[in-house]
């Protein structure tokens, strides 16, 4: 395990491609009582009517990126600055340290033993770094595919671009502590779920008493 600044609180990162099945594992973990936090939440908080990176980003783009109802255009943002890198720059520059401030914060406040951050590019944007552990569910391309498809109603064109965007299947395998192997049917979730829990309660306390001492 590597060491990192990640405070006395036990924090795992909880990471899959599109469709592996990272929302059921995080809704198991959440009824067994753990404070689950979603980084996609976060992201579309901070950003929030009202919010002051809001009031940044309208200021920089203009009121182009407003929605009638003074949401943020996320459409309209991507579109403008997958052509501008320097407004892309600015806009993480922006963004990412609230958005690793407001998962910090929520991840911190959890009364659970541990927590558990759920985010589909956890490697990719480095959000491993904010954790003590990573638990990667993984199953092969095909089910992927097959079982975002029948979620979400897409093609598959449109399934294999996002798959294709995120990081492979080895580079996610080679990043992770704990894997949960999710080919089989749902109902055997539960139980690798329970065992997982008991060692992450094992671990959050470890780490809790090494802070003390
Ligand atoms: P992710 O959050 O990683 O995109 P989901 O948890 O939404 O993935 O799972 C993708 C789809 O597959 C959902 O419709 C979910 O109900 C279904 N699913 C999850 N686990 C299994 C499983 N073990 N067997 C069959 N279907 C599953």
């Amino acid at each position: 395990m590597h060491a990192k600044q990640t405070g006395s609180h036990f924090r795992v990162g909880l990471t899959g491609g599109i469709g592996s099945g990272k929302s059921t594992v995080a809704a198991a973990f959440a009824a067994l009582g753990i404070t689950v936090v979603d980084a996609d939440i976060v992201a579309r908080a901070v950003v929030a009517p009202g919010s002051d990176a809001l009031a940044q980003i309208s200021a920089f783009f203009g009121p182009q990126v407003l929605s009638a109802d003074g949401q943020l255009d996320r459409a309209r943002l991507r579109e403008i600055v997958f052509a501008d890198t320097d407004a892309k720059s600015w806009l993480n520059q922006l963004l990412h340290p609230r958005i690793r401030q407001h998962m910090l914060a929520q991840l911190d406040s959890a009364i659970s033993p541990y927590s558990v951050l759920v985010a589909p590019l956890l490697l990719e944007n480095q959000l491993n770094l904010l954790v003590d552990i990573v638990l990667v569910v993984d199953v092969s391309p095909e089910t992927q595919l097959s079982r975002t498809m029948q979620r979400d109603q897409n093609s598959a064109e449109l399934v294999q671009s996002i798959m294709a965007a995120q990081c492979s299947r080895a580079e996610r395998l080679a990043a992770a502590h704990y894997v949960i192997d999710n080919e089989a049917p749902p109902a055997m979730l539960a139980g690798e779920v329970a065992k997982l829990h008991r060692i992450f309660l094992q671990l959050a306390e470890e780490k809790l008493a090494k802070s003390l001492t």
